[in-house]
């Protein structure tokens, strides 16, 4: 078994590889629960949502984020009724939203209806939630404590950021499916390239899984998230910036320290793999931008076998 540690759109890419090397009884895509928000009466889980249409084979490769072929009439008559347009909502994303809804009114946990609709997608690998209660980012910047999505989309990360605190994280709770895979045998654990302090920590700030992972008998292999000093997409260089660390792969192998034992950097950044080696760290140079599913399915076949290579060591 391989769980793979995921957030939005750098862990889907990474994940969608990952699926079509493994078998479904061979992996469990582990997804942030943090950006999730309440809007309009829903709960939207963009991450979880996010992996779910690549996996499915829906998603929007030129936004990043959302359905392919999407409509937006109903944003559009949201606007001209004067409602709240801040976060889109597209036609086709609207009837998962809905369904999430109607299920979690019903007493459904996160877990069971994240299940339910990856079933409906016709998805067999496992995609399951961090936590099935609540668990929020809050991000802590110059203008005040900010929820997640009003600095990532209203705000658009514009604020200068400090630091970062995870509503709910100690009392989250870890959904059966996760608990059983992680007392089963796993062989390795992924950190896809996502977003260090927003995506892969508010995972491992869920005490029991953060526990598992700092008592594992099983290597951790990472994938950098940062190409060349930059992010692929999204905020994270800059946060790394505000933070007072210097944007590269190396930064990001000091960032994970013990918590990693393999890195997986791209061929850009050949010149970091001394210096990452010299934390003790295996490392593997590989191609990391996953500009299609080819790519992301060549360097899932790198980083699984890089998990091989290290649990035979
Ligand atoms: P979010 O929740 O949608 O922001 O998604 P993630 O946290 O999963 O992804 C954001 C991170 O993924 C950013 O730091 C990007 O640099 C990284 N990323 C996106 N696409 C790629 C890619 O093709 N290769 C690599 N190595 N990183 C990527």
């Amino acid at each position: 078994m391989i769980v793979a540690l995921a957030g939005g759109v750098g862990g889907a890419k990474l994940a969608v590889g990952l699926a079509a090397v493994l078998p479904p009884e061979q992996l469990t895509i582990v997804v942030n629960t943090g950006d999730d928000f309440e809007h309009m009466g829903f709960t939207i889980c963009p991450d979880l949502d996010t992996v779910m249409y690549t996996l499915a084979h829906a998603n929007n490769t030129k936004t990043g984020w959302g359905r392919a072929g999407e409509g937006w009439r109903f944003m559009q008559e949201m606007r001209r009724l004067g409602g709240p347009d801040w976060f889109q909502l597209g036609d086709r994303d609207l009837a998962v939203h809905v369904l999430r809804r109607e299920a979690l009114a019903r007493g459904q946990a996160l877990s069971q209806v994240t299940r339910d609709l990856c079933g409906r997608f016709g998805i067999r690998h496992t995609i399951v939630p961090m936590s099935d209660t609540p668990v929020r980012t809050r991000v802590k910047t110059a203008a005040g404590e900010l929820a997640f999505q009003d600095y990532f989309v209203r705000l658009r990360c514009a604020p200068r950021v400090s630091g970062f605190r995870f509503a709910g994280a100690r009392t989250a709770r870890v959904p059966p499916a996760l608990a059983r895979v992680m007392r089963g045998r796993v062989d390795a654990v992924v950190l896809c390239p996502s977003n260090p302090y927003v995506s892969i920590a508010p995972i491992a700030g869920v005490p029991a899984i953060g526990a598992w992972l700092r008592q594992r008998k099983f290597p951790v292999i990472a994938v950098s998230p940062i190409i060349g000093g930059a992010a692929v997409k999204g905020p994270a260089a800059k946060m790394m910036r505000e933070l007072g660390v210097k944007p590269d792969a190396l930064s990001v192998a000091r960032h994970y320290g013990a918590a990693v034992d393999c890195w997986v950097i791209d061929e850009q950044d050949d010149a970091l793999g001394g210096a990452i080696e010299r934390l003790g760290k295996r490392v593997v140079i590989a191609r990391t931008l996953m500009k299609n599913r080819r790519l992301s399915t060549a360097l899932a076949r790198r980083v699984v076998r890089a998990a091989r290579q290290k649990k035979s060591e």
